[in-house]
């Protein structure tokens, strides 16, 4: 099944806090190169938005937003 739902860090805005990464318990997100990279976006879970509520530059959308 295709998923529908998961995480698009905007990497110019992302400052390597990697917030998101300690806070998702899904394995969603890998660091390389000091920033985010969603590795399993098969792990997200649908409609959550818990990584990008608590990014502080907002560099966190949603794939399956509209
Ligand atoms: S929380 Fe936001 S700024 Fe921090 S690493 Fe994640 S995407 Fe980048
Ligand atoms: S949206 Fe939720 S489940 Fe998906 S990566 Fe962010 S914190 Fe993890």
């Amino acid at each position: 099944m295709a998923k529908e739902w998961y995480p698009i860090i905007n990497r110019e805005a992302c400052v390597g806090c990697l917030t998101c990464v300690e806070f998702c318990p899904h394995n969603v997100y890998q660091v390389e190169d000091g920033k985010p990279a969603v590795v399993n976006p098969d792990n997200c879970v649908e409609f959550c938005q818990g990584c990008g509520k608590i990014c502080p530059t907002g560099a966190i959308g949603y794939f399956g937003k509209n």
